[in-house]
């Protein structure tokens, strides 16, 4: 199957999702936040911020990702990923997010993931444009991919129609 075949856009919570990994949107301390980050938090228990100040006391710059285990989650792992602040898209935030998708996979990749679920990382509370994020985000996952046949499938879980609309749009775009 070509690499973009196995991405597949779905509306939904990431929390419920059952691949053996799901993606986090966190932020540099690793600390807890709102949106998908806090959702992950919550189902995951307390377990989970446990394991990020044990593991990870400085954090995780942005542009990279960090693993614990999925603790009450169906997931067995969840990678932590720092995405960029929007800033105007000048300041390097395409490279940023690209680096944040592509750290994940090298981690699932590690781990012996064959299945990961993301959220469209920096498109809530960090302001990213969607389409923008979803050309980045999915361009992305295509080509490592591509590199990484492992990885049986990716799942981008989006919060809402309307955020599934434009990735399968970009998807489509993308399979050209
Ligand atoms: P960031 O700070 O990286 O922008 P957010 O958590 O604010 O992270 O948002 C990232 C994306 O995740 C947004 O598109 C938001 O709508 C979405 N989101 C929020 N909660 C969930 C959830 N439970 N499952 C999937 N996506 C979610």
């Amino acid at each position: 199957m070509s690499a973009i075949e196995r991405i597949t856009c779905v509306v939904g919570d990431i929390t419920h999702e059952r691949t053996d990994a799901i993606a986090n949107a966190a932020n540099s301390e690793l600390a807890g936040g709102g949106g998908v980050d806090e959702a992950i938090h919550r189902a995951a228990g307390p377990g989970l911020m446990e394991e990020l100040r044990r593991r990870y006391p400085e954090g995780c710059p942005t542009g990279e990702a960090r693993v614990t285990s999925g603790h009450e989650l169906s997931a067995r792992f969840v990678v932590h990923c720092v995405g960029p602040r929007w800033r105007g898209g000048e300041a390097g935030e395409a490279e940023l997010l690209a680096s944040s998708y592509r750290s994940a996979l090298e981690l699932a990749e590690d781990l012996e993931a064959r299945t990961i679920a993301f959220p469209a990382i920096s498109t809530g509370i960090y302001g990213y444009p969607v389409r923008e994020a979803a050309r980045v985000a999915l361009g992305t996952l295509a080509s490592e991919l591509e590199a990484r046949p492992s990885i049986e499938s990716v799942r981008m879980v989006l919060f809402d129609e309307e955020h599934l609309n434009v990735h399968v749009e970009v998807l489509e775009e993308l399979a050209g």
